[in-house]
């Protein structure tokens, strides 16, 4: 290897794999502090129910808690079931038991995940997302299948975990034990020390907690983002400069960069690639035992032997920098980190009172994740933490602490799965963090928007339907009515891509990018130019009926990972949509529907909450009763023809300085008519009020004496 060589090996392209170690397993077992921990974690675990673990990122408690338990007996009666918010650390932390066990991936240690199952028979320990646990729960409420349920990462407050609270702290309240032989272990496990309030949840549960030491880390505020840049993506731009400057001017050690999604890090890589080939090694840089950048992207939806190189050591001589989203601050921890690279920002999934919808904004992170990151550069010696925003854009613009999930996006799903469990009073369920009544009866709308509960908010044939697939639910409806049509092989395609990572290739270099848009644009008007389902429908076909499909994908600037995962989702979609179709009670409709416009009538059955008509200029307005005004963005094929389309059908929103409706295809009024006096039709109110007759006088006794604790605290606090 010569001096100034570097090599990426990621998303794109890799162009050398000099630093590849051909297949060696390379892992070292560190000393990590749980292990002193372990008899007495055992122990408490033999005498308690439920118990709370917590201690440093780290420290072990992923991926040594579980090997305890289960070499301690704990798997004989079930499956051990370790939840993460986090499908790529599920997948990861699941890749790397099994390596310390010593058994392949899917023995005795599997995975799951959503449209992912690595498990078989024999496996003992599972890892996998609280999505699939929830999942697990509406065919098997009493969790038979297994005998330890451990909720990890506890304090992201992940909106699946914190239903899953709810769900088994009432099961241990009501001890629900009744068709289980032995009862349910329960072990909740957290990064952050705040655990008070988890344990008294669980009945003032014993806490064990993990000693743990961080090394020194100094911290410096670099300026380049203040309060006036919240909205704007300057921060990319600034990350790379810092991450440049510091392989440049900083000792020996690996740097971690902390940036928000998949093709913006996409784009850093590209750039630091670029700027990394120009750095003349003899002259450029400070510490002259540094001889290339290895630069390696990480976010949640990569492949697993990329996620694999993360973790290797690099080659001597050679500086890792891992570019990350937040899942490197707490999921996953990479040894060697010396230097962070804080961008300040991440990506969130917010309901935006604006559009009336959740969206996907890139917020300022709150202090506490700041420190949480900050953290990472000090785990084996001591560390230095970039922060590219300045102290003021600390002050003013992050908050103490991160909003849970419950408190913040859209609880459709959540609420169906509820009713589906029989929880009727989705209002009074024990939550950790209640969510504000209005995003209850907002999703108690939504539901009865697309029929998955009646007015008396009881759940439906269509919501038993729709609960069967990991989707939301308004894309499950508009595959239900395809079935329903029988057109099924229309929409389920569309349905798989929609599912899967980001399809089209991005690049941070104007240049690339140029030619990257016009093989874009190819790709739309080869299916008509007007509609973007179409053309995800168009790229799946084409590309499965290709001889080569990597290259068909290489030439089409189409990520070849993301379409090879929509195809074995859509099997395991059709798969769902055959075992419906065998129900007696699954509707079977004729129609004399044109067959240029079925895929539009479907997406209509499922989305016609939104739906948008055309105002002035190339704005529109939406129809759900916000009438919010939205753009077409800049990625539809639809951009630049606003001007002839009167009505338009959107599958999600982005929120920068304008509010953006992607993917997009033009609709017809006569479609939506008889669909839209739904979105108004009933009061939310109305359809909590069967639940709340239902309460039971004792449940109505304990609510109301919490109530009346909290007013007395509140009272007492007010006095104070
Ligand atoms: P915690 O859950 O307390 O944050 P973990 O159990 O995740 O801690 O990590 C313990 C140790 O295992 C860390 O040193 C980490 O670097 C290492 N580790 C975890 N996952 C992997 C992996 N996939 N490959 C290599 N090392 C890993
Ligand atoms: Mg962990």
């Amino acid at each position: 290897m010569t001096s100034g060589e570097h090599c990426k090996l990621g998303a794109m392209e890799s162009k050398s794999r000099a630093y590849e170690t051909g297949g060696e397993r390379q892992y070292y077992l560190p000393i990590l502090p749980i292990h002193k921990c372990k008899d007495k974690l055992l122990q408490t675990a033999r005498e308690h129910p439920f118990f709370v673990v917590t201690g440093e990122t780290g420290s072990g408690k992923t991926t040594q808690l579980p090997q305890y338990l289960y070499k301690a007996g704990f798997g004989k009666h079930g499956i051990i079931g370790v939840t993460q918010p986090r499908r790529v650390a599920t997948i990861t932390v699941a890749q790397r038991v099994a390596e310390e066990m010593d058994c392949s991936l899917g023995s005795t240690v599997g995975y799951q995940v959503r449209f992912d199952d690595c498990t078989s028979q024999k496996t003992a320990i599972m890892y996998m997302t609280d999505g699939c646990l929830l999942r697990h729960t509406l065919t098997d409420p009493n969790l038979t299948k297994f005998s330890t349920i451990v909720l990890d990462e506890a304090h992201e407050r992940s909106l699946s975990t914190d239903i899953l609270f709810g769900l088994l702290r009432k099961q241990f309240l009501m001890k629900c034990t009744s068709k289980r032989k032995y009862p349910l272990k329960v072990i909740v496990m957290s990064a952050t020390l705040d655990t008070e309030r988890l344990s008294e949840f669980f009945g003032s549960c014993p806490v064990c907690v993990i000693p743990g030491k961080v090394f020194p880390i100094k911290e410096r505020f670099h300026n380049l983002i203040g309060p006036r840049d919240k909205d704007n993506s300057a921060y990319v731009t600034e990350t790379v400069k810092v991450t440049l400057q510091t392989h440049l001017n900083e000792s020996a050690g690996d740097i971690l960069v902390f940036l928000t999604g998949q093709s913006e890090i996409e784009k850093a890589c590209d750039v630091l690639y670029n700027k990394a080939e120009m750095i003349d090694y003899r002259h450029d840089v400070f510490d002259s035992s540094v001889d290339g950048l290895l630069i390696l992207p990480l976010y949640g939806s990569m492949a697993t032997d990329q996620q694999k190189r993360i973790f290797l050591p690099p080659p001597k001589g050679i500086r890792k920098c891992v570019v990350a989203t937040n899942i490197a601050a707490t999921s996953v921890t990479i040894e060697g980190i010396r230097y962070v690279i804080d961008s300040g920002f991440v990506k969130q999934l917010n309901h935006n009172p604006r559009a009336g919808l959740d969206v996907l904004e890139i917020v300022p992170i709150s202090k506490s994740e700041a420190v949480q990151r900050a953290g990472r550069a000090g785990r084996t010696a001591s560390g230095k933490c970039h922060r590219i925003y300045s102290e003021e854009f600390w002050e003013k613009c992050m908050p103490d602490h991160m909003i849970p999930e419950i408190k913040r996006t859209s609880l459709t799903s959540v609420i169906l799965t509820l009713k589906c469990l029989e929880v009727n009073d989705v209002i009074r369920f024990p939550y950790l963090d209640a969510p504000e009544e209005r995003f209850i009866l907002e999703a108690l709308r939504k539901l009865y928007q697309c029929s998955a509960i009646d007015r008396g908010g009881n759940v439906t044939d269509l919501g038993r339907f729709i609960i069967e697939f990991p989707l939301s639910p308004n894309l499950a409806c508009a595959l239900i009515k395809a079935t329903s049509l029988g057109c099924e092989d229309l929409l389920l395609p569309v349905a798989a891509m929609l599912s899967v990572e980001h399809v089209f290739i991005q690049s941070g270099i104007t240049q690339k990018q140029k030619e990257v848009e016009e093989s874009h644009k190819t790709l739309s008007e080869m299916a008509g130019g007007d509609n973007d389902f179409a053309t995800l429908f168009s790229i799946f076909e084409q590309c499965k009926s290709s001889d080569n499909p990597v290259l068909w994908c290489r030439k089409h600037a189409v990520h070849w990972r993301a379409v090879k995962s929509a195809f074995s989702v859509e099997k395991q979609l059709r798969d769902i949509t055959n075992k419906l179709k065998q129900l007696k009670n699954f509707p079977v409709e004729k129609s004399d529907i044109p067959k240029n416009e079925l895929l539009q009538r479907c997406l209509c059955a499922g989305f016609f909450s939104n739906v948008a008509r055309r105002s002035v200029g190339r704005t529109f307005c939406t129809m759900d009763g916000n009438g919010s005004m939205v753009h077409i963005h800049p990625s539809s094929a639809l951009f630049g023809q606003e001007a002839s389309l009167e009505w338009i059908l959107f599958h999600n929103v982005l929120v920068t300085s304008k509010i953006f409706v992607r993917t997009v295809c033009p609709i017809r009024y006569e479609w939506v008519k008889d669909l839209l006096p739904k979105l108004h039709d009933v009061d939310a109110y109305e359809l909590s009020s069967v639940a709340r007759e239902e309460v039971t006088e004792e449940e109505l006794a304990k609510w109301e004496s919490r109530e009346q604790a909290k007013r007395n605290n509140e009272g007492l606090e007010a006095s104070l």
